[in-house]
């Protein structure tokens, strides 16, 4: 089969290079770990995608995340016509941001008080720092595999032994930095115990992804996330939940909910914003109580609770309140993912493809993989061949084998249909 045109595609990434490290301004949309150059966008409907040359895909990214209605849903694209209408940012509290927190304090439990951010970066950064003011330790305990956005503490990756101070995997974060990180591997329960061993009363948080969906979808037991949950609160550590993926996607109270687990602080992005950049992170009032101007955490931000994203956000987490809307998503999702893996199995393809709620991971192996130093990777050059077959056929995947896959209400049962087509000869291709 032809490659797709890219002749637009690549004019702009030639003219972008000029003016963006590596043509963009985020790394992995830089296309380095699979064929071609990088798709420009010019526009987004449903669940369709169009690129500068005119061709359509089936979005299975929704730009990482967000778009849990699918490209331009008209309730969020409404509330923010509106809100344009009345001016940009003020700088100063409005309604709207009242309105986005009643709206998430009043169906998710988990949290009692939030404070709005602008990614999910800051979103963590502000957990990490709320958590250290908190309990008046420094240390944080990450897993291997669990990014928490660009967060210096939290660009650490492991090292060989069970419990290791990580060395930075960015050049730029100090060392003195990344020694207050702990790194250990997903689901070892040893070396969570190790680690409290280790470093008693240092440890101020854990932290985890809700469902670690940034190094492929690593996905936890119950068991081992109650285990967490028990572990800190017996060293009076707080347990800080990631749910810039999950949060609003495996339902309204996201991991937390699935898990019924009560974290003590969670952060939010992605969803939350309905594609506008929007991050939060929440706790209870005593906990929350401590940032500034009521306590003496300090975090602050100009654009934060911008009303333009606020309505956004409004539109989107208002229609995640239908009944049924979960139950809906994450049946096709699953029926979807169901029928990938039955082909796979036929054929005798060694192919995994881990699903929870409405995320899917395509593995090319057929090991069950919890901990990011279980994937082979070497599996990526079978992704890499994926990726371009899926192209090809009007499929349009994150570009890095490590990435997830999104599918969003407004993927209907006949283009899933379609999908699975293009899929099926991709995976002919690739075996
Ligand atoms: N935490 C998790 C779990 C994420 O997946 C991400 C981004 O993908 C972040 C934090 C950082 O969010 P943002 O990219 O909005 O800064």
């Amino acid at each position: 089969m032809n490659d797709i045109s890219r002749e637009r595609s690549s004019e702009l990434f030639e003219k972008a290079q000029r003016f963006f490290p590596g043509g963009v301004n985020s790394p992995v949309r830089a296309f380095k770990s699979v064929y071609g150059t990088p798709l420009f966008i010019e526009k987004g409907d449903g669940c369709f995608l169009w690129d500068a040359d005119g061709n359509k895909f089936i979005d299975f990214c929704c730009s990482w995340g967000p778009l849990i209605l699918g490209h331009n849903h008209p309730s969020v694209r409404e509330n923010v016509i509106d809100a344009v209408e009345k001016g940009m940012s003020f700088g100063a509290p409005t309604a709207l941001e009242n309105e986005l927190a009643e709206l998430i304090l009043t169906h998710n439990r988990k949290v009692e008080k939030i404070r709005f951010v602008s990614s999910g970066t800051e979103a963590v950064m502000s957990a990490i720092r709320l958590a250290r003011g908190y309990t008046k330790r420094d240390k944080i305990l990450k897993f291997e595999g669990c990014y928490h956005g660009h967060v210096d503490s939290m660009l650490v990756k492991a090292g060989s032994g069970l419990v290791t101070f990580g060395e930075t995997s960015s050049a730029g974060v100090p060392k003195s930095f990344a020694d207050e990180t702990i790194v250990i591997p997903l689901n070892d329960r040893g070396a969570v115990e190790q680690a409290f061993k280790q470093f008693p009363d240092q440890i101020a948080a854990i932290i985890i992804e809700g469902v670690p969906a940034n190094n492929g979808l690593l996905i936890q037991n119950k068991e081992y996330i109650q285990f967490l949950r028990e572990l800190s609160t017996a060293n009076r550590s707080l347990l800080i939940f990631d749910e810039v993926i999950t949060g609003f996607r495996l339902g309204f109270e996201g991991a937390a909910g699935y898990y019924d687990i009560q974290p003590d602080i969670t952060t939010y992005g992605k969803i939350i914003g309905g594609g506008m950049p929007v991050g939060a992170y929440g706790a209870s009032a005593e906990i929350m109580s401590n940032i500034s101007p009521e306590g003496a955490v300090y975090q602050a931000g100009t654009l934060s609770g911008n009303p333009v994203a606020m309505a956004a956000g409004i539109g989107q987490l208002s229609e995640l309140l239908r009944p049924g809307f979960y139950k809906e998503l994450n049946e096709k999702t699953a029926a979807f993912v169901a029928s990938v893996q039955q082909y796979a199995a036929d054929k005798e393809y060694q192919l995994t493809v881990f699903s929870i709620g409405s995320l899917f991971w395509f593995a090319f192996t057929d090991r069950n993989i919890q901990k990011a130093e279980d994937i082979d990777p070497l599996s990526m050059d079978k992704f890499k061949i994926f990726h371009r077959e899926l192209l090809n056929r009007g499929i349009y995947l994150g570009p890095s084998g490590y990435e997830v896959g999104f599918i969003s209400s407004a993927h209907t049962v006949d283009t899933l249909e379609n999908a699975k087509r293009a899929i099926f000869e991709s995976l002919d291709v690739v075996y």
